[in-house]
């Protein structure tokens, strides 16, 4: 049993070179309040919806729509166009 871990699993995921659509990176705000990085979930095909919480995950900025960075550059938990953090994206998302 070989160990993967988080980091080299979101490696996996990110679209090399043009071949590959991009995914949306999702995110949901209540779990980075409580944990400030990306979950691994999140990414999986068919997956919506956060199972922590009941809320729908985000693909983009609540405020400005700007699409999510990869996690490697979620430096600053904050959108990168307007600055919102990710944690306050909660506020916004849609219970299921
Ligand atoms: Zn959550
Ligand atoms: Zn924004």
């Amino acid at each position: 049993m070989v160990g993967v871990n988080a980091d080299r699993l979101i490696e996996m995921l990110q679209p090399l070179g043009v071949t590959m659509k991009p995914r949306p990176i999702r995110l949901c705000g209540a779990c980075y309040q409580e944990s400030p990085c990306h979950r691994i979930e999140w990414q999986f095909k068919d997956v919506m919806v956060c199972d922590r919480h009941q809320l729908r995950l985000l693909t983009k900025c609540t405020n400005c729509e700007t699409p999510f960075p990869i996690p490697a550059d979620w430096v600053r938990g904050q959108c990168p166009h307007c600055f919102l953090p990710f944690a306050t994206m909660a506020k916004r998302q849609k219970r299921c």
